[in-house]
């Protein structure tokens, strides 16, 4: 009896000091207010939801694109992201550039629809 009580305790002991170090390392990390996960990214605000981690920004921002809503999504830095309209992945909207007809589009995809042989009318 005495014996597990002093291995509890000790056992007790160790996991609360490992915890409060990994606390500390948590409030360094940021994370996400939805799926509550820690990220090393930018957190984003995506409408009146304040630190959300990329991955959910680009979910939400999906989703709002399939019920046609509109979504504002910022970074720290006060700049708007969107998703590029091909690829579906957010971008901030300074990487993006805007296609008359198709939208905002990034690089990558940009490349891809010039190297099929298609004109784009890019806006700057
Ligand atoms: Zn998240
Ligand atoms: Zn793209």
């Amino acid at each position: 009896m005495v014996m597990y009580v002093t291995v509890n305790g000790a056992e007790r002991n160790r996991p609360e000091k490992r915890k409060s170090r990994t606390a500390e390392a948590k409030m360094e990390k940021k994370i996400c207010g939805i799926c509550g996960k820690p990220t090393e990214d930018t957190l984003l605000e995506v409408g009146e939801h304040e630190n959300v981690c990329w991955e959910c920004a680009t979910r939400m921002a999906l989703e709002a694109k399939a019920e046609n809503r509109e979504i504002e999504i910022t970074d720290e830095n006060g700049d708007a992201c969107r998703l590029c309209q091909w690829c579906e992945e957010l971008f901030p909207e300074s990487e993006l550039r805007k296609e008359i007809d198709l939208g905002y589009l990034c690089d990558r995809c940009i490349a891809a629809i010039h190297s099929r042989g298609e004109t784009l009318t890019l806006k700057y």
